[in-house]
């Protein structure tokens, strides 16, 4: 995810976040479950002007923007992913993007687009290096919360898990 958002700068990466939920006893919070990843799968950042830009449909605000502040995941891509992701008993639990020169903090574009299913991972790249990392989910009222994000392994090509 860190090399995949270096190699971007100073444009915006994204991919999908694989891996398995744990469910958590109160089954009346769906949504409260723990979330362990075990695959990384870097896909195109499909954002061009033409796309409608869902925080200004009139699309004044599109002036300006491009994909140094803008991602867009093609939902074929997504598709795809996702069927090859059930095969191996995984599935998409969440969606990573950088921000180049800006916070790891979600922006409005990024709450008006997101779906209360996934995890929002958010790189901050400085100046060309990963500077931060941070992991959001929608609440109920459709606000980012900052979720934990833990490392509890690294992988046979030492890529560090995330929890
Ligand atoms: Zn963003």
């Amino acid at each position: 995810m860190t090399a995949a958002a270096v190699a971007a700068y100073p444009q915006e990466c994204c991919g999908l976040i694989l891996g398995q939920r744990e469910l958590s006893c109160d089954r009346s919070q769906p949504e409260d479950d723990d979330r362990q990843v075990l695959d990384i799968v870097p896909v195109a950042n499909a954002w061009e002007p033409s796309l409608l830009d869902y925080t200004d449909p009139t699309g004044k605000a599109q002036a300006g923007h491009g994909q140094r502040d803008r991602y867009w995941i093609d939902p074929a891509v997504m598709l795809a992913v996702q069927k090859s992701a059930r095969q191996q008993q995984l599935e998409i639990i969440g969606i990573y993007h950088s921000h180049p020169d800006h916070p790891a903090v979600p922006s409005a574009c990024d709450r008006t687009l997101a779906w209360p299913v996934y995890s929002y991972v958010i790189l901050s790249v400085q100046l060309g290096t990963v500077a931060d990392l941070t992991s959001w989910r929608l609440d109920p009222q459709h606000l980012f919360q900052p979720e934990p994000v833990k490392i509890i392994g690294t992988s046979a090509n030492n890529t560090p898990f995330l929890s």
